[in-house]
């Protein structure tokens, strides 16, 4: 009985929290350049054109330049003034959300300050002398402290002004490593023997699965528990948890009406997880816990999948999140069967989709499938997920 009260007492508060915003989410990614390149007006308007609801436009990418007038950001493109600004007026007036999109993981203007923060690969130099330190590419260790407090301070920046940029929320993207052989860092080995990882055995395993043949060696060890891969895998799996964690506490602090979502490989919501946990360490359900909602990269064309997987993965991340998982599209070809792949999500009863992105669709006739979603969505749909965010989901309209 005490469960039924709980239960209306839910139903009730998320209904009032979401009195005439009953809606399928129509999202789309885009560029910040595109912006500056088309101008506002025109972006929002041709989203409202063509029946999407919902921007997540790049703030911070991987190079690290803000597209906001940002008083922390080490650099700023602010060549056609503060495009965030001007596209959230525009988006205000189309009646469009608008997400402000962070690359987490990567950033050459800190790393330009700071080429110590370089990830470091598993392997070693040609002088077998240990880990080899990968200056060439731009993502930044996890245990960099001054970056996180960095990236902190910048998403703590837009949320405090929320209100100016007209801004729904704030999108993670690249809250993951980027590969299970990163990253072996002096700070990270250190970590891992603290840990009583034997590294070296580790690094072994690392090598046979990527560069001797040994496929999903590293993975095999997770399942079958191997005391030094549970323990490495975890370690980093804190480390993305954690840095989510501290987001969200940001936000709950200074704007608790905004939301927060992320991008997510899909293999942490394939019926057999490791591979999404053992390489990236993004687990769904601990990440679920902090996050409103979470658009799944489940590009099928790229990935060679039938148009049904997209809606599958949507269907169990919700399962096993408690939280909001659109249905993901994207890449060159996937517009191609875009109204097949809404329509299957809109049957398993998903509250919307996201698709990457924009400017993959400034040709003629690539527009056709999302023009053609205009149709009463199968369900009604349910944004409201913020009252419902904590390990509950929102209940589905019947
Ligand atoms: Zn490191």
């Amino acid at each position: 009985m005490k469960k039924m009260v709980w239960l209306l007492m839910a139903v009730a508060f998320c209904c009032t929290g979401c009195a005439g915003t009953l809606r399928e989410t129509r999202a789309m990614w885009l560029w910040g350049s595109v912006v500056r390149d088309k101008g506002a007006d025109f972006v929002a308007k041709d989203f409202r054109a063509h029946n999407l609801n919902c921007a997540v436009m790049l703030v911070k990418g991987m190079g690290g330049s803000a597209s906001w007038d940002s008083k922390i950001a080490l650099k700023k493109n602010l060549s056609k003034g503060d495009v965030l600004e001007q596209f959230g007026k525009a988006c205000k007036k189309n009646k469009i959300d608008l997400h402000a999109w962070f690359v987490v993981n990567s950033d050459e203007a800190w790393l330009e300050k700071h080429p110590e923060d370089h990830y470091y690969h598993c392997g070693k130099d040609s002088k077998d002398n240990g880990a080899v330190y990968v200056s060439d590419c731009e993502r930044v260790c996890t245990l960099s402290t001054g970056y996180r407090n960095y990236l902190l301070a910048m998403i703590r920046e837009l949320a405090e002004n929320a209100g100016k940029y007209n801004l729904k929320g704030i999108h993670l993207d690249y809250i993951r490593y980027p590969h299970a052989v990163y990253c072996f860092c002096p700070k990270h080995i250190a970590k891992g023997k603290a840990l009583g990882v034997d590294i070296e055995r580790l690094r072994e395993i690392l090598k046979d699965t990527f560069y001797r043949g040994k496929t999903n060696a590293y993975m095999k060890a997770w399942i079958a528990k191997d005391p030094d891969v549970i323990k490495w895998v975890t370690m980093r799996e804190d480390e993305i948890t954690e840095l989510t964690a501290d987001i969200r506490k940001i936000i709950d602090e200074v704007n608790p009406k905004l939301e927060l979502s992320a991008a997510f490989m899909p293999d942490g919501a394939e019926k057999e997880p490791s591979f999404g946990i053992c390489h990236y360490g993004q687990n769904w359900t601990r990440l679920g816990h902090y996050l409103d909602f979470i658009c799944p990269m489940t590009y099928h064309s790229t990935f060679k999948k039938p148009v049904t997987w997209p809606g599958d993965i949507a269907l169990r991340g919700e399962k096993i999140t408690g939280t909001t998982v659109l249905v993901g599209l994207g890449d060159s070809n996937d517009y191609e069967d875009a109204a097949k792949v809404i329509s299957y999500g809109r049957k398993l009863g998903m509250r919307g989709f996201c698709y990457f992105r924009y400017n993959l669709l400034d040709k003629p006739g690539k527009w056709a499938a999302f023009d053609a979603v205009d149709e009463k969505p199968a369900l009604p749909l349910n944004d409201c997920v913020a009252p419902c965010r904590k390990g509950k989901a929102c209940p589905k309209q019947k």
